[in-house]
């Protein structure tokens, strides 16, 4: 269908699949116009002893949009995704870039949704600065829907996700912030280490009581880098199509079939850096065709 475009906020690497080197070319796949604001460019990701390049400061974000303003493209944008920004003020400005493409589009008639992973970090280790979180606190009700990992849901809400319990009162905090949809995208619980749990919360409208979806897919041992990215990517171009739960069933199959697909080719996720970058361009047909699904339930 029409209008398949893309403003896609996120990190740049010169080296490897994070960021919007993880997210554009799945978009790409689906048939987006991906329009990229790289935060930063840098020779790869935080994760390697040597980092070189540059971080965009607020100034190269205003000025970036005023040239997008200028030649009339805010209001082409369907979509406005967000990941690795690492800067408050940029993270703080975002809201106004998407409230300006808002207010531009309902004009004509039309539709933007905000989809904004709060990248800060990972199984308890944050890599953002302190002041990061707080801006997203701020923001983060103005996303039409967020792809947290369980400890970014922990950090804004305050509560430390361990089961089920608790991921559904992080959700209920989402939604009490604004945020229409929150998808908690794994975590495990102590019960049952073999597998990954997630959690996709919707709040219709306001006073209403949230739908609320959940299911289990296999823990693959090692750990991947852009695995998020991709995520968010692949779910928003599902999401195109397909109702909330079919969406997310077949972006969860994606993950599953290109971290299989980067183990074959010797990605093990923890013998070296490079062996945790996901295979991305290696998996097209599962970019756009998972071979399974992963049932997603109604709670
Ligand atoms: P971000 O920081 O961008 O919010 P993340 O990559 O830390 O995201 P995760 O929940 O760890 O978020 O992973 C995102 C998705 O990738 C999961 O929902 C799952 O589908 C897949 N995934 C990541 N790691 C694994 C793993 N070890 N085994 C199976 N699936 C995984």
């Amino acid at each position: 269908s029409a209008e398949k475009t893309v403003l896609s906020i996120q990190s740049f690497v010169t080296h490897g699949y994070v960021g919007n080197k993880a997210a554009t070319f799945p978009l790409q796949l689906h048939g987006f116009d991906v329009d990229n604001i790289n935060t930063v460019s840098l020779s790869n990701h935080s994760g390697y002893p040597i980092i070189c390049g540059h971080r965009m400061d607020l100034q190269e974000y205003e000025t970036l949009m005023d040239g997008i303003r200028a030649n009339n493209f805010l209001s082409s944008y369907r979509y406005v995704l967000t990941g690795y920004i690492n800067n408050a003020d940029i993270v703080r400005k975002v809201r106004d870039t998407v409230h300006e493409i808002r207010t531009l589009r309902e004009k004509e008639g039309k539709k933007l949704t905000f989809v904004c992973d709060p990248v800060m970090g990972d199984d308890g280790i944050m890599y953002c600065k302190e002041e990061v979180l707080q801006a997203y606190k701020d923001i983060i009700g103005s996303a039409d829907i967020s792809t947290p990992n369980y400890y970014e849901a922990s950090l804004l809400s305050g509560i430390n996700i361990t089961d089920m319990k608790t991921a559904l009162q992080a959700a209920d905090w989402f939604h009490a912030q604004g945020t229409k949809i929150v998808i908690i995208k794994s975590f495990r619980m102590k019960e049952d280490p073999q597998n990954l749990q997630f959690l996709v919360s919707s709040m219709e409208g306001e006073g209403k009581t949230p739908k609320r979806f959940t299911g289990v897919f296999p823990y693959l041992e090692g750990r991947y880098t852009g695995t998020g990215d991709v995520f968010s990517a692949v779910f928003l171009a599902f999401s195109h199509q397909h109702p909330l739960e079919v969406a997310v069933g077949k972006t969860m199959g994606v993950l599953h079939d290109v971290i299989v697909a980067t183990r074959k080719e010797g990605g093990d996720g923890k013998s070296s850096l490079m062996s945790r970058e996901l295979r991305v361009t290696r998996s097209v047909q599962s970019l756009l065709n998972p071979t399974m699904p992963v049932e997603v339930k109604p709670m």
